[in-house]
């Protein structure tokens, strides 16, 4: 039993996150929730340096593209290497590659993957990685969005943050998770706290009525139009696919 209280260590949820910059680390992950939750020993994170496994006298990770062109690209064997010392194939985490060409991060997939043991990830710098390895290693290639990052480790970031604050006992409040943006396939509503006028502005009455069937009643008309006009895509999938979607109407 460690401090946390956590009595099964194979339930420590472990990130490996292979970089050429691991004093990047914890970084960010070390502050407020997530470094709470590191210290408590809820989650735990290994930074490793792919440089330590570069061969050649330089220490070189990278070369010119094949076929020419700008910039530079990961080698193949480096990242080999670096992903076998950490990567055991038959581990049940998944092994992913923080690329723009991946499939985008959803809340769904950052749900499955904090439920399972961790996860290790690889983050790409230059041009990327050698198209090789990503075949031969089997990875999972997984983008933050349609934009493109200087290197995989912002991403490496936010995908373990996103992990780390559904692990058990790392949100204060159990509940806090449920009605978060894309939980039920909705954005999130507004939220308001004191003052109760600030620069003319008050809050909404339904809020501070008492009433919780019309204070929820009102949360979920203004996420159904939040969604509704920022996000159609979302909002199609909602009225087809949520088991409780549709409209008030329905
Ligand atoms: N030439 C590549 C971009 C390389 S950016 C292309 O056009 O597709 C360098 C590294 O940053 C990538 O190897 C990847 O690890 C990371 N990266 C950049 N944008 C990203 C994104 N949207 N999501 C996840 N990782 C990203």
């Amino acid at each position: 039993m460690n401090e946390a209280g956590v009595s099964d260590p194979e339930r420590i949820w472990e990130a490996d996150v292979l970089t050429l910059f691991p004093s990047m680390f914890p970084g960010p992950l070390g502050i407020s929730l997530a470094g709470r939750a590191l210290e408590e020993g809820t989650w735990r994170l290994r930074a490793v340096d792919i440089r330590g496994f570069a061969s050649d006298k330089h220490r070189s990770v990278d070369d010119t593209p094949a076929g020419g062109g700008p910039g530079m690209v990961m080698r193949a064997d480096v990242v080999a290497a670096a992903v076998d010392a950490v990567h055991r194939p038959e581990s049940a985490k998944p092994l992913i590659y923080l690329s723009p060409r991946g499939k985008p991060l959803t809340q769904k997939r950052v749900r499955e993957l904090a439920a399972g043991p961790g996860v290790t990830l690889l983050c790409g710098r230059f041009e990327g990685v050698d198209q090789r390895v990503i075949e031969a290693r089997s990875m999972e290639e997984v983008s933050l969005g349609d934009f493109v990052l200087s290197g995989g480790e912002p991403a490496a970031m936010a995908l373990i943050d996103a992990c780390v604050r559904l692990l058990p006992g790392v949100m204060g409040s159990g509940l806090s998770g449920e009605d978060e943006s894309f939980e039920s396939g909705l954005l999130e509503y507004p939220h308001y706290t004191r003052p109760s006028v600030f620069e003319g502005r008050e809050i909404p009455a339904v809020l501070t009525s008492g009433d919780h069937a019309k204070v929820n009643a009102w949360r979920r008309e203004r996420a159904e139009e939040l969604t509704r006009t920022r996000r159609p895509d979302l909002w199609e999938k909602f009225l087809t696919e949520s088991p409780k979607g549709g409209r008030h109407t329905d």
